[in-house]
């Protein structure tokens, strides 16, 4: 990853290890061939800018949302039908609702062979809100993607190609 990007990312606000941050480069870099990268959740942008710097090296195509208001309302007027992603990372809203709502809004865009990335996954309730991970479960319940190496609190799934 470049250094000056690194920085960057390391020195804005946010809530991701950089060891996360890093996966997300190398899954951005990897996958924004297959079609646009969305992130659901930017906050500061932190990650923003590691999905970022993976996909200006695969001359690809970033998209964050996030209204910044504190809101768990999804927001209206913005539609995205036609596209194919090539990776999807989710870090919205983390209530239950929030959460089901963008892994339904959004995982059935993910292209074949394209990258589902959901951040702040706990295993034990103790540590950490569920609702994450609920989604994760579900995309693997759905039998419509694969589990790759998890990395920290990052779950990562790739969309099958059969
Ligand atoms: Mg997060």
């Amino acid at each position: 990853m470049d250094s000056t990007l690194r920085a960057l990312a390391t020195g804005c606000k946010g809530f991701m290890d950089e060891s996360e941050g890093l996966r997300l480069f190398e899954l951005a870099r990897e996958s924004a061939s297959l079609g646009p990268v969305l992130e659901v959740g930017s906050y500061c942008g932190k990650s923003a800018v590691y999905l970022g710097a993976g996909v200006q090296e695969a001359g690809g195509m970033l998209v964050c949302v996030d209204h910044h208001r504190g809101s768990e309302e999804n927001q209206p007027g913005w539609e995205y039908h036609d596209a194919e992603l090539g990776m999807l990372f989710i870090d919205g809203g983390h209530t239950h609702e929030a959460a089901n709502n963008d892994y339904e809004s959004w995982s059935g865009k993910v292209t074949p062979g394209g990258i589902l990335a959901i951040h702040d996954l706990f295993p034990d309730p103790a540590e950490g809100g569920q609702a994450p991970i609920e989604i994760y479960r579900r995309a693997v319940a759905s039998c419509d993607f694969d589990e790759l190496a998890t990395t920290g609190t990052l779950g990562v799934l790739r969309r099958g190609t059969g």
